[in-house]
């Protein structure tokens, strides 16, 4: 039997990766959409998610793909309505909001999947199976993208919550700490904010590993030409190039994985919620986002030129 699922907040990521993924699993059925100003034809479409639950009791599962501001009480009504719940990057607007709702979700019995996209590209299993026993010696992140053309007129992204250029950069970090034997701190942050808006257009980090290890990562929302999505991680006995967000992967310049154009990603994400599903278990991990609230909490502020979306 296919889960009926609920999909919330139609936009670019529910348009582009999400409904296409469903309309290809069989294991779900896309039976309704919550959202304030759009429609998904074929469905039953509501204005929220509270009318949702009330009007279509036998959906199974909620997806929701809003901005992070609005996470929270989207999937705690869902939870708490007994539904299993499949989250977006970045999972919550604050750290605490997920310790929540993962203790909802083990309170119902229920399934609560907070996605990391990224993690399901091509390169990033070869990539974690290639570092297990090697030594780290250095790394970098390049994550740089043009905000206008990739979050056209998305105002949300650099509202307060919104995450500003970590909205991305926080993909590389989901990345790396999927990749990386030890874990990784923020030693130090430098946030760049536009002098009209609430969240950052670009920053650097210097993070570091449980050993000592510097990782410096650069996230810029103003790139220009060519796009950046890259981690290069270097060890003792070799070095890797995770590129195209992860996508594609070389060891000391030999390419040994690759996902075009990254069609997998959203295809694999719900074929493992529907196992988790079936599985009753969670799958949470918010070291990603605690990387991004410790950039926020040491990171020093910077003023920048104004920037319009
Ligand atoms: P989007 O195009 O702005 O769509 C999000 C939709 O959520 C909006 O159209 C809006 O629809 C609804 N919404 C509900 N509450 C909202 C609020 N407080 N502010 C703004 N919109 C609200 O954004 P998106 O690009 O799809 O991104 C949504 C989430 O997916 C983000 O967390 C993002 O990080 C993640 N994501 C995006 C991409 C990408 O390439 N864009 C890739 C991977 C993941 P209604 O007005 O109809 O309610």
């Amino acid at each position: 039997m296919a889960l009926k699922l609920g999909l919330v907040g139609i936009g670019k990521i529910a348009r582009d990766q999400h409904i296409p993924a469903l309309s290809g699993d069989p294991r779900f059925e896309l039976v309704a959409c919550a959202s304030r100003n759009a429609r998904v034809d074929g469905v039953a479409n509501f204005p929220d998610v509270a009318t949702m639950l009330a009007e279509v009791p036998a959906l199974d599962a909620i997806s929701i793909c809003t901005p992070p501001q609005a996470h929270f009480d989207a999937a705690l009504a869902a939870l708490r309505a007994g539904k299993h719940v499949m989250l977006e990057k970045p999972p919550a607007a604050t750290t605490r909001q997920i310790g929540l709702l993962q203790a909802e979700a083990a309170r119902h019995g229920r399934t609560l999947f907070q996605t990391w996209h990224s993690r399901f590209a091509g390169g990033v299993d070869a990539a974690r199976d290639w570092l297990k026993g090697r030594t780290l010696t250095g790394g970098t992140i390049t994550w740089k993208e043009d905000v206008h053309h990739w979050h056209p007129g998305q105002q949300w992204i650099f509202d307060a919550g919104g995450l500003g250029v970590f909205d991305p950069g926080i993909n590389a970090l989901s990345v790396l700490t999927e990749v990386l034997a030890e874990e990784a701190v923020v030693h130090k942050a430098v946030l760049e904010f536009p002098e009209n808006q609430q969240a950052p257009i670009a920053a650097q980090l210097d993070l570091r590993t449980e050993s000592g290890v510097r990782i410096d990562a650069d996230f810029d929302f103003r790139q220009k030409g060519e796009q950046t999505w890259d981690v290069e991680l270097v060890t003792t006995t070799g070095r890797l190039r995770l590129s195209h967000g992860g996508g594609a992967l070389e060891i000391d310049g030999q390419p040994v994985a690759a996902d075009d154009a990254l069609a997998g990603e959203y295809p694999r994400l719900y074929a493992r919620f529907a196992e988790l599903c079936a599985a009753g278990r969670s799958e949470v991990d918010w070291r990603p986002f605690q990387l991004v609230a410790d950039a926020f909490l040491i990171g020093e502020r910077r003023t920048v030129a104004a920037h319009h979306v």
